[in-house]
């Protein structure tokens, strides 16, 4: 990091004296992370517009965006339905009404006849002729030179004009430090330098076509996104060698040890996959280095049993374990499930969780801090300040890609406060496509489950628009008339904010000022079953029920008092019922493609053919349409997760949008794959030859953003 104080030093003093009286427009460039000079040269333009030329009206066509010149023939103010101000201009090839709606008088005083003008837009054919509606306008003299580069449209945000950025942009590029970190050997040959990079990128001339600057397949692109997977790389290996001078206790598995007594008491095999997996951890806990490992594998497939075996291992060698997941039902089925298996053999579990009364709470940290309890199970709370662990050897962290960054963060300077790290086992059902592993996760080790248990029927996925509804309850008659279970989703709009809020709730807050929540669509669900299914048990569920209600009405469906569960996506994570065989999901156009595929696999976890229905409202949108589509196509969990970011990108996949840090910004995950690998190749060069210049290099791209890419 000492680079990277380096290079803020001087801007940083400056920015902190002027912070006061920061203009408007200054808070928003701070916002978008505009702050040093090399951020604002790095800042590209969205698009290009050409101001390089004039069109003569003569050869201008109708739908074309054109700059044209001309003298104004007359203005005046007209009431066409709403008072608009109209300019007649001629270019001596041909007239064109300049139409404003919104306009000022000054306007109408200084365009007036015999005025030169220089204007900018599209060229239609109106009512009264050819017309522009609200072209950008500029007086010129007869000798007003054009553009002799292409106009950069930068990205923006409310508050920050495009002139105002356009400037700020220019004096940073001006003032930036643009000297070549790379030795030219490693720059492949035929590119620019970044310097000419980006000076071009901001100014390109206008003989360059326009798409291939906006396709980005430029060589200056080439070059700025090979800079920053560079860039991403060498974080993510210099946090791998980090942790690798990290000591960590070194958890050996004993023969005839807990783990095996757990393997006897389990009512069904390992799968193959699953004894593989094993293996690999067995191996990582039994270095003195900290492990740092994913645990992935498709819904269902098993991952809790594995996160068992490994703290089994651990507690078998003194040491205690952690199993933390992102929400209160979760920890609380996993709680259940690990005192079933463990405590027979003699393992004291801690439950610890935000909503715990005081007293309790004061009990179950008590454990933890004496070591009597080898086990603690619970949410977020079990890395909160006040958690002291007597000997922490194994952090679990379940479905992780739903822990925000900040979670992350902490729950990393939990681990690192002691003098010998814990090891690291992160489960997660949203399995990484290869190109997000190898950029932000090249710091994790992968262990994948590729096999579900033996005797699990395909989930069946359908479709219907909601007008079938009444079909649907029919067919939940029938299934609970046999014995099943059945889940109907609804969606909140609100419910993830309610879950971080949880979240924060167990960091201490009191939760009694919550806003409320919409939760007709459920409530009103929820009665219409109760209805339609007499006879049966109906529960509800949802995120603003307190703890204790939470737990008892899950605890009623898993034993099965309740035949059908109405709930939001509370469920959406872990939840293991194996009886539940049909899932309806209402509104399910509402969903992403990953949440849609881990409430479906809700169901089919027994050996029951499972039915999951996907109702809609129309009409459905395109992309809507196609998410539908892919789940009623594939069970596959890896296929899902491809879509899914080809619509959605990897920053919100990545489940890192709340921190406002940027992923990559000009490469992308799934056109640049043989960049990646390049990228990689030329960051294990620099680093074990130059490694001053990968420091260099990371803090010119990275600057406080790295700690982000950690997380
Ligand atoms: P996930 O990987 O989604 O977390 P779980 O760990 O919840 O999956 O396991 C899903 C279900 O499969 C649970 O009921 C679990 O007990 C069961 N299960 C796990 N491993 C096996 C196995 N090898 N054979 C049979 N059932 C298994
Ligand atoms: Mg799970």
């Amino acid at each position: 990091m000492g680079a990277f104080q380096l290079a803020q030093g001087a801007s940083a003093s400056k920015t902190a004296a002027q912070a006061d009286k920061r203009s408007g427009p200054q808070k928003a460039m701070d916002k978008l992370g505009l702050i040093r000079d090399i951020d604002l040269a790095l800042h590209l333009p969205l698009r290009y517009e050409d101001e390089t030329r004039l069109t003569l009206l003569r050869d201008a066509r109708d739908g074309q965006t054109v700059q044209i010149e001309g003298v104004v023939r007359d203005n005046r103010v007209e009431m066409r339905g709403r008072r608009q101000l109209i300019v007649r201009l001629d270019d001596g090839t041909g007239e064109v009404l300049l139409r404003f709606l919104n306009f000022y008088g000054s306007q109408q005083k200084s365009w007036a006849p015999g005025v030169r003008l220089r204007v900018r837009g599209d060229l239609r054919h109106g009512f009264f002729g050819r017309e522009m509606v609200h072209p950008t306008v500029r007086i010129v003299k007869e000798d007003t030179p054009l553009a002799t580069a292409l106009t950069p449209i930068y990205p923006t945000s409310a508050g920050l004009p495009q002139a105002y950025l356009r400037k700020a942009v220019e004096a940073g590029l001006a003032r930036a430090s643009l000297e070549e970190i790379l030795p030219a050997s490693l720059v492949p040959a035929g590119w620019p330098t970044l310097r000419e990079a980006l000076h071009f990128l901001h100014h390109p001339s206008p003989e360059v076509s326009v798409t291939v600057l906006e396709d980005h397949s430029h060589p200056a692109w080439q070059r700025l996104k090979f800079e920053e997977l560079l860039a991403q790389q060498l974080s993510q290996m210099q946090a791998r060698r980090e942790r690798a001078h990290l000591k960590a206790p070194a958890l050996q598995a004993r023969r005839g040890g807990l783990h095996e007594k757990l393997l006897a008491v389990l009512p069904f095999e390992l799968t193959a996959a699953q004894r593989r997996v094993c293996d690999e951890i067995a191996l990582d806990l039994a270095k003195p280095q900290p492990m740092h490992r994913l645990l992935q594998g498709d819904v269902g497939s098993g991952k809790t049993v594995v996160a068992a075996i490994a703290a089994a291992v651990a507690m078998d060698a003194g040491w205690q374990c952690a199993l933390m997941a992102p929400t209160e039902i979760l920890a609380e089925q996993h709680f259940r499930k690990l005192v079933a298996w463990l405590e027979p053999l003699g393992v004291k579990v801690a439950w610890l969780t935000g909503s715990l009364k005081a007293k309790t709470k004061k009990e179950q940290l008590a454990l933890v801090a004496s070591g009597e309890a080898q086990l603690v199970v619970g949410t977020h709370a079990v890395i909160q300040d006040q958690v002291e662990f007597a000997r922490l050897g194994l952090a679990l962290i379940d479905e992780q890609h739903r822990f925000g960054v900040a979670q992350r963060l902490q729950l990393r300077r939990k681990l690192e406060s002691s003098e010998l790290e814990p090891h690291l086992l992160m489960m997660s059902a949203t399995p990484i496509p290869r190109t997000l592993a190898m950029t932000y996760l090249a710091d994790l080790e992968v262990s994948t489950i590729d096999e579900l248990p033996p005797g699990r029927t395909p989930i069946v996925t359908k479709v219907f628009a909601d007008t079938r509804r009444p079909e649907v309850i029919e067919k939940i008659r029938d299934e609970v008339a046999k014995g099943r279970q059945v889940y109907w989703v609804c969606p909140l709009i609100d419910e993830t904010e309610e879950s971080d809020q949880a979240l924060e709730e167990k960091a201490g807050r009191v939760s009694n000022k919550r806003p409320p929540l919409d939760l007709s669509n459920v409530t009103q669900t929820h009665q219409e079953l109760s209805e339609a299914l007499q006879g049966f048990g109906v529960g509800l569920l949802h995120g603003r029920l307190p703890a204790a209600e939470k737990a008892e009405v899950m605890g009623q469906f898993a034993s099965g008092a309740l035949s059908v569960l109405v709930a939001t996506t509370v469920i959406e994570v872990g939840v293991d019922v194996p009886n539940a065989s049909l899932m309806v999901i209402e509104h399910a156009e509402r969903f992403g493609l990953s949440q849609l595929h881990q409430l479906r696999g809700r169901v089919g976890r027994g050996a029951v053919a499972s039915v999951c229905v996907l109702l809609y409202a129309s009409p459905l949108s395109e992309t809507g349409k196609s998410r539908l589509k892919a789940m009623a196509e594939t069970n596959d969990g890896f296929e899902i997760a491809r879509r899914d970011l080809e619509i959605r990108g990897p920053g919100e996949f990545m489940g890192a949008r709340q921190s406002g840090a940027a992923l990559l910004r000009f490469a992308d995950l799934a056109e640049d794959q043989a960049m990646i690998g390049r990228a990689r190749a030329v960051a294990e060069k620099l680093l074990r030859d130059h490694p001053r210049v990968a420091e260099k290099q990371v803090a010119r791209w990275l600057g406080q953003k790295s700690e982000y890419l950690k997380a």
